[in-house]
């Protein structure tokens, strides 16, 4: 089966409708790029979302990339300028926080692109958010969660997120949930899509990217049986529901009194 066979049976199973409002996350790199292209190519009623993390000539970059690919496939783009709303570039965010808490860059990042995606998905009238997450970045977590002593986490991995069902809570979507990789890159390439096929400069220095390399030397096929045991896992824990509170600071949604984003900017 190829990507798009693939990624169009992944859509089925989880019966996502096409009168379904959809929001890609769009970083500017290929597997975002590639997931709107394709849900495009389907029909799916999308738009796109960008956050703009002021970091210099790699965000003006991906500005570039972004706006040419909603241009092309005709869909209308979002962009948070995370200075603009937030008062300072991710990098300074970044920093502040790191000056309080022991971080790392791509934790702190996650959690504020999350924070951000889901507010404005809000306020978009989104039903669901798509981003670019492939089999790679999916073992990864999974092997992650397990280091870091939190292996119940990995009952939530899966195409569709299913363990927090709230209004405040925009579903999300990764339909590359199966895809490696490598072929991603090779059909982004075959199609000429606008890609920033650089990594973002601030990705250094994570336990992610310790994972990464590790699981360089695992094969396609060992990748692969590795996401088929997590979903039998999943199948067999069951789904963990998360009791959600909405965050004394913010009001979003939030596993505890106070959401991590706020957590994160607490003085
Ligand atoms: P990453 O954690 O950088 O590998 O990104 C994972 C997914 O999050 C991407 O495939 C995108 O869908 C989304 N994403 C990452 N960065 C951004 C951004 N600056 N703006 C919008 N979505 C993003
Ligand atoms: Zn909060």
């Amino acid at each position: 089966m190829n990507i798009e066979q693939q990624v169009k049976q992944t859509l089925f199973k989880i019966k996502l409708g096409k009168k379904k409002k959809i929001l890609v996350a769009l970083s500017g790199g290929k597997d975002s790029t590639v997931v709107c292209y394709l849900l495009k190519k389907f029909g799916y009623d999308v738009e796109g979302i960008h956050i703009d993390l002021g970091m210099g000539k790699y965000s003006e970059k991906c500005l570039v990339a972004i706006k040419e690919l909603c241009e092309d496939l005709g869909i209308k783009l979002h962009v948070y300028d995370i200075k603009k709303e937030m008062g300072s570039s991710m990098c300074y965010i970044r920093s502040s926080v790191q000056s309080r808490k022991s971080l790392k860059n791509c934790a702190i990042c996650g959690v504020i692109k999350k924070w951000i995606l889901n507010k404005h998905g809000r306020k978009l009238n989104a039903d669901y958010i798509v981003t670019g997450h492939h089999l790679d970045d999916e073992a990864q977590t999974f092997l992650l969660n397990i280091l870091k002593g939190s292996p119940e986490l990995n009952s939530n991995s899966g195409v569709i997120s299913k363990n927090i069902s709230d209004k405040k809570f925009i579903p999300r979507i990764k339909p590359l949930f199966y895809i490696l990789e490598e072929d991603i890159r090779k059909y982004s390439l075959k199609k000429k899509l606008p890609v920033v096929y650089e990594k973002c400069p601030c990705a250094i220095d994570s336990y992610r990217i310790q994972i990464r390399d590790f699981m360089k030397k695992l094969s396609d096929k060992d990748k692969k049986k590795l996401m088929k045991n997590a979903e039998k896992v999943t199948e067999r824990v069951g789904i963990l529901k998360e009791v959600v509170n909405y965050c004394s600071v913010c009001g979003e949604p939030s596993r505890g009194k106070i959401c991590r984003m706020c957590e994160l900017l607490k003085k």
